[in-house]
């Protein structure tokens, strides 16, 4: 099975993601993710990306398509993913639609997390990630245990330079799902709509319940 997961920054898109990719097993693969392990780890793919990331802004479609058809041919994707964060546009969506057709395969959900742009501004400045496994938290909706320090690892919590506030405006204006893309995927009769402005355990039990699975 292949699923897209589609939404605006700040629609709990990451922490479903981890979520669903627990319950399904199936390969998460995050371009953000992606990206960020490429500027930690110096490679020419991350100084590029860095100075878009910086901005706020999307990183180019050649070098990004690049990206993540390399990883998709690897063997453990051959038989499902889950993508976060990719595709962002239209062009992005019709190259992994090519991707999977040259393997027999398709797109069997795309899921869109919708939630309203002030909702957007106010959940982006709460998120806190930690700096050893990576794990997402909010201050509001799902705070650690104790502040500033992961409550799986016990990890240093931190935020991210593009959740910084200016940052958080240009990333909304760019990087919301495009309403082609959300087309793109309804008019292939794949898109479930998901209602992000619910308890984050409702949201996950929504995504599943749109992938035939319930809640373990
Ligand atoms: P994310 O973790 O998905 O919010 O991604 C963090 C940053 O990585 C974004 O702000 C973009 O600069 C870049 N990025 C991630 N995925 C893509 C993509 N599919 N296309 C272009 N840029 C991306």
């Amino acid at each position: 099975m292949f699923i897209v997961l589609l939404g605006p920054p700040g629609a709990g898109k990451g922490t479903q993601a981890q979520r669903i990719a627990d319950a399904t097993r199936l390969l998460h693969v995050s371009t953000g993710d992606m990206f960020r392990e490429n500027v930690k780890n110096e490679t020419e793919l991350g100084k590029t990306a860095k100075t878009f990331m910086d901005k706020g802004e999307l990183v180019p479609d050649e070098v990004t398509i690049k990206m993540l058809l390399e990883r998709i041919a690897r063997p453990d994707a051959a038989t499902g993913a889950m993508f976060d964060g990719f595709p962002r546009n239209v062009v992005q969506a019709a190259a992994l639609d090519k991707a999977m057709a040259s393997r027999n395969a398709r797109i069997d959900h795309a899921l869109l997390i919708s939630v309203p742009d002030e909702e957007l501004v106010a959940r982006l400045g709460g998120r806190w990630i930690c700096r050893n496994c990576g794990r997402l938290f909010h201050e509001r909706n799902d705070p650690p245990k104790q502040d500033g320090v992961c409550d799986a690892c016990g990890g240093e919590l931190y935020q991210r330079d593009d959740d910084r506030p200016d940052v958080v405006m240009t990333r909304l204006e760019k990087q919301k799902p495009p309403a082609a893309l959300i087309d793109h995927y309804r008019n292939a009769g794949v898109l479930t709509e998901i209602n992000g402005e619910q308890p984050l355990d409702s949201v996950t039990s929504a995504l599943l319940g749109a992938l035939g699975m319930s809640q373990a």
